[in-house]
């Protein structure tokens, strides 16, 4: 599969889903294969519930909140580790992921004055083109003309299964259960929100990954780049 590039210099492809089906491993390796930046959205509702804790911006203020997400400065960098996130010059990877922030992101993310403001940004960054962007609303409102669009989906154990793994892989201690239900409350309330809810786009692709490894994910999208032609030999 390496040696495959990007056509041109433009190439943007669009992957959403709910969490735990495999979104940032999967963008992250095309995002390195097809040499294009990866932009990695979540990040940035997670980034804007940090920034609230840290300067007491009350969760119900979402004026407030948008006036957070507008004067941010947050930077998506490659380190050796992998892919990372610098929020007002401080390295947050590691806290951008805590339990508490992702049900945070999660409730300020319904207000359409923070997804305005968030939603500007994702599009300047799409605008120059070579990304691969992850997220809930990517195909549906932030970059409908992207190439190729991906919608990822499954079956809701196997994605509580998979963060749990990944929570003891950094030797953090967190209950299967409460995993489950987090996913389950968060995936509902991104489905039903008014703005932007999480649904894939008409003419997006949908991988089911509960049975499949992420190397097998891979290869039927870059199957998709190529049939499209978004593909040619180095
Ligand atoms: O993808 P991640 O789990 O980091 O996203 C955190 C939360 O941010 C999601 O549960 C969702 O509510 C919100 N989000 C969103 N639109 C996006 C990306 C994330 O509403 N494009």
């Amino acid at each position: 599969m390496k040696g495959q590039r990007s056509k041109g210099k433009g190439l943007v492809i669009a992957i959403d889903g709910p969490s735990g089906v495999g979104k940032s491993t999967i963008s992250q390796a095309l995002a390195e294969r097809l040499d294009c930046r990866y932009i990695d959205t979540g990040a940035m509702y997670r980034a804007v519930a940090l920034l609230a804790r840290a300067r007491a911006v009350p969760p119900d203020d979402p004026l407030g909140l948008a006036g957070l997400g507008r004067n941010m400065e947050i930077e998506f960098i490659v380190t050796e580790e992998g892919s990372g996130v610098t929020l007002e010059g401080e390295d947050v990877t590691l806290s951008l992921r805590l339990p508490g922030v992702s049900e945070e992101a999660s409730r300020l993310s319904r207000f359409p004055e923070v997804r305005e403001v968030l939603v500007e940004k994702q599009r300047e960054l799409g605008r120059q083109g070579k990304v691969v962007m992850e997220g809930r609303d990517i195909g549906t409102v932030v970059l409908p003309e992207a190439d190729l669009k991906v919608f990822l989906d499954a079956e809701p154990e196997e994605r509580a299964r998979r963060r749990y793994l990944q929570w003891q892989e950094k030797g953090i201690e967190v209950e299967q259960e409460q995993l489950t239900r987090e996913i389950l409350s968060r995936d509902q309330r991104d489905k039903t929100r008014k703005v932007a809810p999480l649904v894939p786009a008409g003419d997006a692709a949908l991988i089911d990954t509960t049975r499949l490894a992420p190397g097998q994910v891979l290869d039927r999208i870059f199957a998709l780049l190529s049939e499209r032609g978004l593909l040619e030999e180095k």
